[in-house]
């Protein structure tokens, strides 16, 4: 039985799906978008159809951006020869925020995790060693401290290794399972400073 139109349920349907979102909260979202004024509507939806196109990979890290290369790798003062490896683009964006750091970074865009069938391959891991053929003095790997985290650092220690290029694991002193876009600066600063050779 249809409670709602169904333009309503498919627009609950399609919210639904978005990660963080519940029944409730796709169907409050939905009511709300039908009583916005059409163009805050047409906007919203002008915003998520240009950023998909948009948006791309930085051909060096890898991150999200609007252009070729992004505006942290075509820093010139930036230290291209330290090279900091996260999960994903949120996760750099909390180490840019500390505004600390100078070096530049790699977006793996995932984590290794065998329980989801996520191998080496389905990261970009390849496109990592790649990177080290270039002069490189360290790479830092700011992996999440979760399972599939620590996997990943283990996984790219043992790969980095025989390059001779320095590796480093940040200290954990983020919490086991926490997520790096949710731990305070200082905690992040902490990490970074106190990181260790693998
Ligand atoms: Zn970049």
């Amino acid at each position: 039985m249809d409670l709602y139109s169904g333009y309503i349920n498919k627009l609950i349907e399609e919210l639904a799906g978005l990660p963080g979102i519940g029944s409730k909260s796709a169907q409050r979202l939905a009511f709300h978008i039908i009583n916005m004024p059409k163009e805050r509507v047409d906007r919203l939806a002008a915003a998520m159809m240009e950023a998909r196109d948009k948006v791309r990979y930085c051909k060096e890290c890898f991150t999200l951006t609007d252009s070729e290369v992004c505006p942290i790798c075509s820093n010139v003062n930036r230290d291209h020869k330290t090279i900091m490896v996260v999960e994903n683009t949120r996760d750099l964006a909390a180490y840019e925020k500390t505004g600390k750091y100078m070096g530049v970074y790699h977006v793996l865009h995932g984590a290794i995790s065998p329980m989801l069938g996520i191998g080496p391959h389905d990261i970009k891991l390849k496109e990592l060693m790649q990177r080290l053929k270039e002069d490189v003095n360290e790479v830092i790997i700011a992996t999440n401290s979760s399972l599939e985290g620590e996997t990943t650092a283990m996984y790219i220690g043992k790969l980095i290794k025989p390059t001779g290029v320095k590796v480093t694991r940040i200290a954990s002193g983020v919490p086991v399972g926490g997520d790096l876009e949710y731990i305070d600066e200082v905690t992040l600063l902490r990490a970074l400073e106190g990181r260790t050779e693998l």
